[in-house]
């Protein structure tokens, strides 16, 4: 997966005006040579390990499995990247792919600021240089991260369109694109958007199963029998899940936002909830309104908040390879509150999705079941929202 036209299943393809592409072509006849390349291989292994700190601890969680009382549960611990979450490792796979293309300016779309500040850090570090376009309505929530992308030297776009959020700066970045494509690569923040994007960031994020299973055979001697990670776009996920799809006993489980509920208006829950659709160059499942509209989304974790799923999951879930459960804000504060308290780590508000999940589940199975659950990103970006919601005002 995919075939030769990106599709997986019936989800994919290419769904973009002709003035991208050559964009793309050139982007994937690229990553077909590069990905089998040693040397750059060997570069971006070598990125990875002494700068983005990789590979990742696999933790087991003796306090929380022992206070759940069922499965024994491990955490990815993907909140200890360097620029705290999981995005670098993509990131730093794009850059690098982008400077060998000869490229030497990256541009990013991003909703919550992660996936920007991941990208304005590659620049950095190559000498690149950076545009990122974020909705101006997350620029205000994020002021934070704004900061942080400046700092970096990046230039930051407000994205006054739409609903001036995460997929107005999605649209507005293939717009630039498709004026700018000499010097310019479209770092995209997770698996979703035309082929080959969807392959090349399960790619780079496949790292985090590779190392999991051989994490996993080193101290269990054995597949887990449940993976779980939470799922907005859905790259952290897919590069969870990844190696382990051929391996059938292993159960997969994406858990998504719900928002206040998946029975509300007020929810991002895409598998949960959405319809077979088209949008920003790929066939999936999308969040839409009763005239086909891509509808307003919503979760209390703005990394999660977009209307759409990368279409791998789609299939994976019209195959039902993979399972995809709705976990609601409350749950997943809930959720923050307990992993922060139960075994000292602050995990992102997205990942708390996942954690809810497992404090559901592992109760239910056996003591001889093995749970691993992607702590996708640390949650200090955090703790100024999850205090509000608790109505406690703290200044950022
Ligand atoms: C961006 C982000 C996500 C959501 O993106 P996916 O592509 O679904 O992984 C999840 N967790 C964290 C910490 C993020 O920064």
């Amino acid at each position: 997966m995919p075939d030769s036209k990106g599709r997986f299943g019936i989800h994919g393809g290419q769904y973009i005006p002709e003035t991208l592409m050559n964009a793309v072509i050139e982007l994937e006849e690229a990553y077909n040579h590069y990905k089998n390349d040693p040397e750059f291989n060997k570069e971006l292994t070598e990125l990875l390990n002494e700068y983005a700190g990789r590979p990742s601890n696999l933790y087991y969680a003796e306090k929380m499995t022992k206070d759940l009382g069922g499965a024994k549960i491990y955490l990815k611990r993907e909140d200890l990247n360097h620029t705290g979450s999981h995005k670098i490792n993509n990131v730093l796979g794009q850059a690098l792919l982008a400077k060998k293309m000869g490229k030497t300016r990256l541009i990013a779309e991003t909703g919550a600021g992660q996936h920007g500040v991941a990208t304005a850090t590659a620049a950095a570090l190559f000498g690149m240089e950076c545009v990122v376009f974020m909705g101006k309505v997350d620029c205000e929530r994020q002021a934070l991260n704004v900061y942080r992308m400046k700092l970096l030297g990046a230039d930051v776009v407000p994205v006054t369109s739409g609903t001036a959020t995460l997929k107005d700066a999605v649209s507005e970045c293939m717009r630039e694109w498709t004026t700018r494509i000499d010097d310019t690569h479209y770092c995209l923040g997770s698996v979703m958007g035309p082929h080959p994007f969807p392959t090349i960031v399960r790619d780079f994020q496949a790292v985090i199963s590779r190392e999991s299973k051989a994490q996993m055979l080193e101290k269990e001697g054995r597949l887990p029998d449940y993976v779980l990670a939470c799922c907005g776009g859905g790259s952290n996920a897919i590069g969870s899940f990844y190696h382990y799809i051929e391996d059938k006993e292993v159960n997969l489980i994406g858990c998504e936002a719900a928002g206040r509920g998946i029975d509300t208006f007020e929810t991002a829950a895409t598998i949960n909830t959405g319809k077979l659709g088209i949008f920003h160059g790929m066939k999936s499942y999308f969040c839409q309104d009763e005239y086909g509209q891509i509808a307003p989304v919503y979760s209390i974790s703005a990394g999660l908040d977009y209307p759409g799923i990368g279409p791998e999951h789609a299939n994976l879930h019209d195959t039902g390879r993979a399972q995809y459960v709705a976990v609601t804000d409350e749950e997943a504060v809930n959720a923050f509150e307990y992993l922060s308290r139960m075994e000292g780590i602050i995990p992102a508000i997205e990942s708390a999705h996942a954690v809810a999940h497992a404090i559901k589940l592992a109760p239910t199975l056996s003591k001889d079941k093995i749970m691993v659950v992607t702590i996708s990103g640390r949650g200090d970006k955090d703790c100024a929202a999850i205090a509000r919601y608790r109505g406690e005002d703290i200044n950022e």
